[in-house]
């Protein structure tokens, strides 16, 4: 149909385009375009199947699965720097600690050594300059004292050096561990991020793997052929309430009841349908059909009636049901074996009130002609 022109869909219709022009296709293609998009939709072997989907799942996660490692080395690296670092400045800080108490000892040391010296001391400046017998004596005295000064002044400056040194080193030190803090904080929730993308994968997968075991379950065998041959060949007969009539039309019958049969005593237990050979026989009410062969009946056919009754159709040709059946259901065809062989085909019918002896069917067919 048209649906092979481009389509697109109109206010309520769906437009196609055919080589002559513009046409527009009827609400009818409309549904049945939208049936084919539902059973696009439905049946898994136009659309996409699991197995496809299932497939791509499985490569997604294994980009994932790598993903996720490669994110875990990353917070694994950036976690051990940091961790470095955070060394780094707790040693540092020890060292600047260290310095700090360094630098006020000498500090100390200096100057209680210059008070001493010049100020409060035993000693005086000038003392070591009298006190010396040789003028050798004063200047190795004063050359003393000023290296005492000097050695003292040295190790403050090396201790001061030294604590701006440590200064710098840890500022830096601490610059470095905050970025790294963002980092691993980064790392981590990257790694949080593919994590949880991997587990929805795996659900995912999860599922399409049940509907593909669903899918590759074995599917219901075909009912048995055995039933396709007991199913109704011919239409089922009109049905009255619960019964229908034993013969398909044409068919003809009388009261029979009784009328004398095989020229002795024996009376006729049943009614004569007539019917041409070949004609359908109907189950007169629900119930399940039994069958035998031999004898007078020829192939017979016993319905016992789930309203409680038995019926007997005797003569036919063939059986075409067995188990149970419903009423109207055919059951064989009419036909002419037993004793009937060679004479008009005709069902023998009999009717046994509750499974017993058997009455004159007569007014039971009439009322269910
Ligand atoms: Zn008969």
């Amino acid at each position: 149909m048209a649906l092979t022109y481009p389509c697109s869909y109109g206010k309520k219709r769906l437009v196609c385009t055919n080589n002559k022009g513009v046409k527009i296709i009827t609400k009818r293609a409309l549904i049945l375009a939208n049936i084919i998009l539902i059973l696009t939709l439905v049946n898994p072997t136009i659309a996409e199947s699991p197995f496809k989907r299932a497939k791509a799942v499985k490569n997604e996660i294994k980009g994932m699965r790598k993903d996720l490692s490669k994110a875990f080395q990353a917070y694994e690296d950036s976690k051990i720097k940091l961790e470095k670092l955070n060394r780094a400045v707790s040693n540092n800080t020890a060292k600047l600690q260290n310095a700090t108490v360094d630098l006020k000892r000498s500090e100390t040391i200096l100057s209680k050594r210059i008070n001493s010296l010049y100020r409060y001391g035993h000693v005086s400046f000038f003392d070591i300059i009298f006190e010396a017998s040789t003028f050798n004596e004063m200047l190795v005295n004063m050359d003393f004292l000023i290296r005492v000064g000097k050695k003292d002044n040295v190790v403050i400056q090396k201790v001061k050096r030294l604590k701006a040194e440590i200064t710098t080193a840890q500022k830096h030190l601490k610059a470095d561990r905050a970025s790294q803090r963002v980092n691993v904080k980064n790392l981590n929730e990257k790694k949080g991020y593919i994590d949880t993308k991997l587990s929805k994968a795996k659900k995912q997968l999860k599922g399409l793997e049940k509907e593909i075991k669903e899918l590759s379950k074995p599917k219901p065998l075909p009912p048995p052929v055995q039933q396709q041959i007991t199913a109704p060949s011919a239409p089922p007969a009109a049905t009255n309430g619960n019964y229908a009539f034993p013969s398909g039309s044409p068919y003809g019958y009388s009261n029979d009841w009784g009328a004398p049969r095989g020229g002795g005593t024996r009376r006729h237990q049943g009614n004569d349908i007539l019917a041409p050979m070949g004609t359908p026989a109907y189950a007169v009410t629900g119930g399940t059909i039994g069958s035998s062969t031999g004898g007078n009946a020829g192939l017979w056919i016993t319905l016992r009636g789930d309203d409680g009754n038995a019926y007997f159709y005797m003569h036919m040709q063939s059986v075409t049901a067995s188990g149970h059946v419903s009423a109207g259901q055919q059951i064989g065809t009419v036909g002419n074996t037993g004793n009937a062989l060679g004479g008009p085909a005709h069902i023998h019918f009999e009717l046994h009130p509750g499974g017993g002896g058997a009455v004159n069917p007569y007014f039971f067919l009439t009322s269910i002609q």
